[in-house]
């Protein structure tokens, strides 16, 4: 597995997929990995805390950091090429031109900026690695939606894959942020997938998950719809972590 830093290092070759990833990687990449494996010649993972869509400083400060088990975690996953560049490789002294997605509602508006950053990086590893296609987490649904927006609106060549949320055994949707809960935390943080799970069943899902959610005092909790899906999506704070998660309403994420 070749480790790159640099731009410049990037090779492109046909048959690649991409899986872009902030590191701090957990089982939920690793799915990634395995689907961009299985149909790849050649599987090229990102590893990079992308400042610019960290709508909170202190977020971003906090967000867990660790390379050397991220290199082993896509080792082990056949993962060909990993790229960790630093931020200034990415954003160089000048760098002033940004894809702004029209993107409102639910993390589109909680985060402001937060779809910039991503859509921003996302355009830029597309147009470094070239791949056939790239490989995202239903975890992030909305980032879904945005970023297959992305791709038909300015014509990028890439096909956009989509990989169903793990999760813990209890339910709790992994996440790099999960390490940072308490156990008193964590056991709260549960009531976020319970409520979501029990509440796409009833016939307003929107205001029975705002029941069950009583206490969890969420940002928001909305239908996110993918086009060929509709997802039930909320975010909540446990202390000072912010965890988002979402469940199919109907439809089918092709
Ligand atoms: P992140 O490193 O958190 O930015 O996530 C990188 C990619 O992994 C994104 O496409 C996420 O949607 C995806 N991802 C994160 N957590 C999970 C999960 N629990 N299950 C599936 N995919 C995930």
């Amino acid at each position: 597995m070749k480790v790159v830093r640099t731009m410049g290092e990037l090779e492109t070759a046909p048959g690649t997929g991409l899986v872009p990833t902030m590191g701090a990687l957990h089982e939920g990449h690793r799915a990634l990995f395995r689907a961009a494996r299985a149909e790849s010649e050649r599987v090229v993972a990102s590893l990079f805390v992308n400042p610019a869509q960290f709508d909170e400083q202190a977020d971003l400060e906090a967000y867990p950091r660790d390379e050397e088990h991220d290199l082993q975690l896509a080792r082990a996953e056949g993962v060909d090429v990993v790229f960790a560049p630093p931020p200034e490789e990415m954003y160089p002294a000048g760098f002033a031109t940004w894809v702004d997605p029209q993107e409102t509602g639910a993390e589109g508006t909680a985060r402001p900026g937060h779809f910039r950053g991503v859509a921003t990086v996302c355009l830029k590893l597309f147009n470094l690695v070239r791949p056939e296609r790239a490989y995202f987490g239903q975890k992030d649904g909305q980032q879904v939606a945005v970023l297959r927006r992305l791709v038909r609106d300015l014509n990028v060549p890439v096909e956009i894959r989509v990989v169903p949320t793990v999760r813990d055994p209890d339910g709790l949707a992994l996440s790099s942020r999960n390490g940072r809960l308490s156990a008193e935390e964590r056991q709260r943080a549960l009531g976020l997938p319970r409520a979501l799970a029990s509440a796409a069943r009833e016939p307003n899902p929107v205001a029975a998950a705002r029941a069950s959610l009583n206490g969890l005092d969420p940002d928001y909790v909305e239908v996110l719809d993918l086009g060929d899906a509709k997802l039930l999506a909320a975010a909540i704070r446990v202390g000072s972590t912010r965890l988002i998660d979402n469940v199919l309403l109907e439809g089918e994420i092709q």
